[in-house]
Order: C-alpha cells, then sequence, then structure tokens
C-alpha cells in the first residue's frame, strides 16, 4: 500500500526515489522482504514557522524534517530554504541521504529539512528569527546522537552557527554537534565548505581514468554555480580541464575556450550570479544542454535532466553534483546513448562525509588539518567508488542501481540484525 500523505508521479522526487528502489529488488535477495522499510520515512515532522517581519506584519511558512532512516545511526541530511521545498521533496532528499550515507559507509541513517520560502526576499534579521524558531519547532527530534542538519540550497554556515546557537539554548548547554557546516570558530571543520565539489571532482577523476578520457583539456559544463558546483569548476580548472558553460538562476553563459575562473567566481560572489560576466557570451538557457562537452555537472536542483534534454546531451559523463537531477526516464535514455552517469549517491556523498568528519572532531574537541581531511575524503571517496563499480561490473549494471545495491545490503542487514522493536 502506498502512502497516503503524498501523491508521487514517475517523474517527481519521491516517485523517482521510489523507482530506483524498485530496480534494486532484484540483486537483494533474503533482505527483498525488509525492502518495505525503505519506502516509509521513519518519521516526518511538519511546522509551521512564525516570525514578525521587519514590516511588522507576521509571516508564516511551512517547515518540514524527515528522518528516513535511523537503521545505522543519528539521521543526517541538510536543510534548504527554497521558495519550491515540499514535503514530498524532502522526503526524498531524506532517502537519498540513507542510501548516500551507507554507500560511504558512514554510521548514519537518512534525513533531510527545508523551509517553502525564498530567503532572498528576506533581510538578515529575518533569516535568523526564521532559522531561529525553525530550529526550535524540529528540536524536539534533532540532537548530536538523534538527527544532525547540514547546511544545502540556500543555507550556509551563518545559518549553521544559528541552529547550533538555539538548540545549545533550548538544552542548556554549547552542543556543536548538533549540525555541521559550521564556521570554523564553532567546530566546523577544515575543509567542509568545498567538500562536496572536491569529492565531485575526485568520483570524476576516477570515472575518467576508466573511460581514458584526460582531465587535462576536457571540456567541463557545470550547471549550479554555488557551492557545489563552483568548488568542483574550481578542482576541474585546477586539473587542466576548460569550463566552457555555466548556468544558474541568472542566466547561461559560454566561452569556448574555457572560462577565466580567477574571475568567474569572485563575479558570481560579487553580483549573486554568472550573468553578466564579461569574459564570456549569453547563451539561451535551453541551448546550455546541447553544449559540446565531454563532462557535464548538474550542481542546482532536482529533475533538471529530462528525458529530451538526456536525448540532446553531447557529454561522455554527467557527474550529479545536485541530488536527483536525473529523472528516470533521462536514467534510461542515458545509459542506452552509452554516456556514463556518476549518481548523486556517490558522488556528491563528499559533502556528508567530511560532515561526518566534523561531527568526530566536535565529540573528540581535537582538529584535523585541512591535508588530512582532504587525504581521508580522497580515500573514502575512491574506495566506495570501487567497491560500487565491482559490484555494477558483477551485475551489469548501472552505477545508480549499483550505489543502491551496495547502501540496500547494508541499510537492510543491520534493519534485519536489529528486528522489529518491540
Ligand atoms: P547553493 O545554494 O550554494 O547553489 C545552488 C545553485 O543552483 C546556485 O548557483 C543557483 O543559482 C542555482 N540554481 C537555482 N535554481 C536554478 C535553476 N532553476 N536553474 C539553474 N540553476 C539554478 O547550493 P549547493 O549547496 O551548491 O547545492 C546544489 C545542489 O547540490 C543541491 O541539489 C544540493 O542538494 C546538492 N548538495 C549539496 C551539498 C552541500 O554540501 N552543499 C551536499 C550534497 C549535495
Amino acid at each position: 500500500m502506498s502512502l497516503s500523505y503524498v501523491t508521487p508521479t514517475t517523474d517527481s522526487p519521491w516517485g523517482t526515489f521510489l523507482s530506483q528502489i524498485d530496480r534494486v529488488l532484484p540483486y537483494l535477495g533474503r533482505l527483498e522482504r525488509w525492502a518495505e522499510t525503505l519506502r516509509r520515512p521513519k518519521r516526518t515532522l511538519i511546522v509551521d514557522v512564525p516570525i514578525e517581519l521587519d514590516d511588522g506584519t507576521i509571516g508564516h511558512f511551512e517547515g518540514f524534517r524527515v528522518q528516513h532512516s535511523l537503521t545505522r545511526g543519528p539521521g543526517k541530511g541538510g536543510v534548504r530554504y527554497h521558495p519550491d521545498v515540499t514535503l514530498e521533496e524532502v522526503m526524498a532528499l531524506a532517502g537519498w541521504m540513507s542510501i548516500k550515507n551507507a554507500a560511504v559507509n558512514l554510521p548514519y541513517g537518512g534525513a533531510k529539512g527545508g523551509i517553502r520560502v525564498d530567503p532572498k526576499k528576506l533581510s538578515m534579521k529575518e533569516l535568523e528569527k526564521l532559522t531561529r524558531r525553525y530550529t526550535s519547532e524540529i528540536g524536539i527530534i534533532i540532537g548530536p546522537q538523534q538527527d544532525i542538519p547540514a547546511p544545502d540550497v540556500n543555507t550556509n554556515a551563518q545559518i549553521m552557527a544559528w541552529m547550533m546557537d538555539t538548540y545549545s539554548m533550548n538544552v542548556g548547554a554549547t552542543a556543536t554537534g548538533v549540525v555541521t557546516g559550521k564556521p570554523i570558530n564553532l567546530g566546523g571543520s577544515l575543509g567542509r565548505v568545498k567538500a562536496t565539489g572536491r569529492g565531485v571532482f575526485v568520483t570524476g577523476r576516477e570515472a575518467a581514468r576508466r573511460l581514458n578520457l584526460p582531465i587535462d583539456g576536457a571540456r567541463v559544463a557545470v550547471q549550479g554555480f554555488g557551492n557545489v558546483g563552483a568548488s568542483a569548476a574550481e578542482l576541474f580548472g585546477q586539473a587542466g580541464a576548460k569550463i566552457v558553460a555555466a548556468q544558474d538562476h541568472t542566466g547561461s553563459i559560454f566561452n569556448d575556450h574555457g572560462f577565466d575562473l580567477s574571475k568567474l567566481i569572485p563575479h558570481v560572489k560579487a553580483t549573486g550570479g554568472v550573468a553578466g560576466f564579461a569574459g564570456a557570451e549569453r547563451m539561451v538557457d535551453e541551448e546550455f544542454w546541447d553544449t559540446r562537452c565531454d563532462i557535464l555537472i548538474p550542481a542546482a536542483l532536482e529533475g533538471q535532466i529530462t528525458a529530451d534534454r538526456a536525448r540532446r546531451l553531447k557529454a561522455r559523463m554527467v557527474l550529479e553534483g545536485a541530488n536527483g537531477p536525473t529523472m528516470s526516464s533521462a536514467d534510461d535514455i542515458m545509459s542506452e546513448r552509452g554516456i556514463l552517469v556518476v549518481p548523486d549517491v556517490i558522488c556528491n556523498a563528499g559533502g556528508v562525509t567530511v560532515s561526518y568528519f566534523e561531527w568526530v572532531q566536535d565529540f573528540s574537541s581535537f582538529f584535523w588539518t585541512e591535508d588530512e581531511i582532504n587525504v581521508r575524503l580522497d580515500k573514502i571517496m575512491v574506495g566506495a567508488l570501487k567497491n560500487i563499480w565491482d559490484t555494477a561490473d558483477r551485475h551489469k549494471i548501472t552505477l545508480r542501481t549499483a550505489t543502491f545495491a551496495v547502501a540496500c545490503e547494508r541499510i537492510l542487514s543491520a534493519r534485519e540484525e536489529r528486528g522489529l522493536y518491540p
């Protein structure tokens, strides 16, 4: 029986997640009897977040926190501020976190949160009030041992600092381990800001090696030039790749010789987007998907690679920096066309891996150097990808289904070993 409180469609985020679970069933063996667990989030919390706006009126915002699975450890997953956030989207994002955390073997379940708001329309004061009230509302289910939020779309280290402070005030003790992605002064970890982009680069580098595709001179197109997209672009640029196209919510830009990233990144920081960058031509948004490139990095939102776009892509490899950027129908088309997809559930796991390092450092109050963090991150990502690749080769399945197979085996084995309570 499907859940009564959401109505997913084939290509909606939760519908996509469910179809990904369907595809892994043949590889679960005796564990298949537990698979229904993955179709039902353990806990979903919907909260009203009222704040007094600067003009004196009262604004109400919808907030969510979903704990998809807590079988392998506390919940872990980001918090997103976006006007299109829905319960269904947060459920899917939480589900993907369960898979991702298990795929890299972190001792976490999967969770995600969000507020349906356009934060760009709020003042800093309003943003702080919104964050503090939301944290208080979800405070009944989060905690360093229960569920640990982190940044996602439109949230950052400052928002994590407010969340940490609010939770700490409510429990009466400084609890740095309640969120990750914090400022360095508050128990944050070196290397966390760029960790997701670094993970995208590391998995891309390994996949390119297997395809005999040299990174030096490779043409790269990036959708989303925020935390993940810009960090990944920077590392690919340092390795000699040319970033020829970029798209974000402000528009799309192109330069056949590759952008000068030492100018583009400050431009995005100063203006809020790629549009208007002097070292590039503007391109029509839809033409971004026709860019001649070797590597495409979707690093914005879900559902960007539709069936139609998948038929037109010119890339040899897609590195899913974003969560859920590919619709199920598009997945099959890319597979038929021989385009290698490194799926989100492994490709963007670098962020949560360094979040795990941050959490461990907070508990031991002993902090590592940035080099130590980057080396450990590299090792975990390379090892996890190799295991997934071996699984894909053994069963002749895509990397996505192989990542689900590895992860679901771990989650459902833990489920079976724990047994059902009471
Ligand atoms: P961000 O807010 O820093 O950047 C988001 C980017 O997407 C911005 O460049 C924005 O302009 C762009 N964008 C928004 N709407 C768009 C649209 N309609 N068309 C094109 N571009 C659009 O967010 P982020 O942290 O970089 O997250 C990006 C993706 O990566 C999300 O899917 C997120 O869930 C995923 N992710 C983030 C992390 C992390 O550590 N931040 C970890 C894992 C996965």
